[in-house]
C-alpha cells in the first residue's frame, strides 16, 4: 500500500487543529521557540547525529580517525546515546502515559475523515493493526505468533496488545528502567503477569539466543538505533524460521538516483530534531530495504505512511497546551520540554517531505 507515493499533509493538520483551536496562541509561541534554541543547539551539538543521515555506514566510516581510536570515539558516543535515551524516557513517559495512554507512538488516521479528539487512542491501536496487515501476520489459530519480542518496548503498550491478541507470550526491552518498571506493574495490573515481561536491555545486543521468536516487533525505536545494520542483524538473529519481522520507524526521504546525501537545509533540520529526541543519524526507507535485503531476508514490503499520521504532533501538540499537559511538562524537566519544543520541527520536516513514517517489513525464511 502506498510505496512511493508523495505526502499530502496538509488535509488533515487542519482537522486536527480545529479540535483544539483554543490552544492557538501558546501554540504560535511554541512554534516560534525552536528556531532560537535549537540554532544554539546545533552549534554546541556533539554526539548525536552527525550530518542529520548516513547511518547505515559502518560505525566510524569516513571521520577520518584511525580505526581503533574511530571505534572508541563510537562506543563512546553509543554510551552518551544511550544514556541520554534511557534518561529522556525515564522522564518524560508519565507525563506521556498521563495524557495519551500506554503507547507511545504515532496514530494511523483515514486521510479523509475530520479528527475528533478522542480518536487519537483508537488510531494508535489502528496503527498497531494496520502494521500486523500490511505484514500479513497470520490470525488463524495454528500460524499465529506464539512468541513476540517488542524491541523499543515504551511501558509495554504493544506488547500487552499483542499478548492479548494472539494468546501469545512477549518480551520487551527498553533503555529506560522508569518504563520497564512501569510496563511490568502495568501488566500485572491487567492479568497479564504471566504473559509478558519487560528488562533493560539494547536492541543492538539483545539478551535473547537466535531464533527465539514468531513476529520481531520494533515500533517507532529504530529511529534511535545509532547502528542500523546492527540494529537490523539483531532482528533477523532473534527471528524464527517463517517470523515476520516488523519495523515502523521514521525515516528521511528515498536520495533521487542523481543525489548522494540530503540538502545542507535538510541535514540542518534533522540534526535540530535529533538534538531534542535523542537520535543519531537518520536513514531512508530504501536503505533499511537494502539491508534486509543483504541479509536474504523475503517477502520485503516498505510504504510511505505520513499521510496516515499526519494529525499526530499537531494533536499531541496541543495536548501539551491544556492546562494539565502544560502543568506537568514543566515538572517533568528540560529533557522533555526540549522533546516538546521539537514538534514544530517534525512537523515541518513531514510538510517539506522530509520525513517519512516508513513501515518495512519482511519475514524470515524457514
Ligand atoms: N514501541 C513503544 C515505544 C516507542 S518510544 C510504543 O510504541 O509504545 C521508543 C522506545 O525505544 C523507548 O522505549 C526506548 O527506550 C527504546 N529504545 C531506544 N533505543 C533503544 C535501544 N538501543 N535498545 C532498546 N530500546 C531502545
Amino acid at each position: 500500500m502506498m510505496a512511493g507515493t508523495s505526502t499530502n499533509t496538509s488535509m488533515n493538520v487542519p482537522a486536527a487543529s480545529r479540535a483544539f483551536s483554543w490552544a492557538t496562541p501558546i501554540s504560535a509561541l511554541l512554534m516560534r521557540l525552536p528556531c532560537v534554541l535549537f540554532r544554539r543547539q546545533s552549534e554546541t551539538r556533539g554526539v548525536l547525529a552527525s550530518g542529520g543521515e548516513g547511518s547505515i555506514k559502518p560505525s566510524g566510516m569516513g571521520t577520518g580517525r584511525t580505526s581503533s581510536t574511530a571505534a572508541r570515539a563510537v562506543l563512546t558516543e553509543d554510551r552518551v546515546l544511550q544514556k541520554g535515551i534511557a534518561e529522556f524516557y525515564d522522564a518524560s513517559s508519565g507525563l506521556w502515559e498521563d495524557i495519551w495512554g500506554d503507547h507511545m507512538h504515532h496514530g494511523f488516521y483515514d486521510p479523509n475523515a475530520t479528527v475528533s479528539v478522542s480518536d487519537h487512542r483508537s488510531a494508535q491501536i489502528r496503527m498497531i493493526e494496520e502494521a500486523l496487515q500490511f505484514a500479513a501476520v497470520p490470525e488463524d489459530q495454528m500460524r499465529r505468533p506464539k512468541s513476540v519480542v517488542d524491541v523499543g518496548c515504551g511501558i509495554g503498550g504493544s506488547s500487552r496488545y499483542l499478548a492479548r491478541k494472539y494468546g501469545a507470550q512477549c518480551q520487551g526491552i527498553t533503555l529506560s528502567p522508569v518504563q520497564a518498571q512501569r510496563a511490568q506493574a502495568l501488566a500485572a495490573a491487567q492479568g497479564l503477569a504471566d504473559k509478558v515481561s519487560f528488562q533493560v536491555a539494547d536492541a543492538l545486543n539483545q539478551p535473547f539466543s537466535d531464533a527465539q521468536f514468531d513476529l520481531v516487533w520494533s515500533m517507532e525505536s529504530g529511529e534511535h538505533m545509532p547502528d542500523k545494520a546492527k540494529f537490523v542483524g539483531e532482528l533477523a538473529r532473534v527471528a524464527a524460521p517463517g517470523a515476520t519481522i516488523i519495523i515502523v520507524t521514521w525515516c528521511h526521504r528515498d536520495l533521487s538516483p542523481s543525489e548522494e546525501s540530503l540538502r545542507p537545509e535538510e541535514k540542518e533540520l534533522l540534526n535540530k530534531i535529533c538534538g531534542a529526541f535523542y537520535l543519531p543519524a537518520w536513514c531512508s526507507t530504501a536503505d533499511y530495504v537494502n539491508l534486509l535485503q543483504s541479509l536474504s531476508l523475503q517477502d520485503i514490503k516498505a510504504s510511505d505512511w505520513s499521510e496516515y499520521v499526519a494529525p499526530f504532533w499537531p494533536a499531541v501538540m496541543s495536548s501539551a497546551l491544556t492546562w494539565k499537559g502544560f502543568i506537568s511538562l514543566m515538572r517533568s524537566g528540560w529533557k522533555t520540554i526540549r522533546g516538546a519544543l521539537a514538534m514544530p520541527l517534525m512537523m515541518e520536516g513531514y510538510k517539506k517531505d522530509l520525513i517519512k513514517f516508513a513501515i518495512i517489513t519482511c519475514r524470515k525464511p524457514e
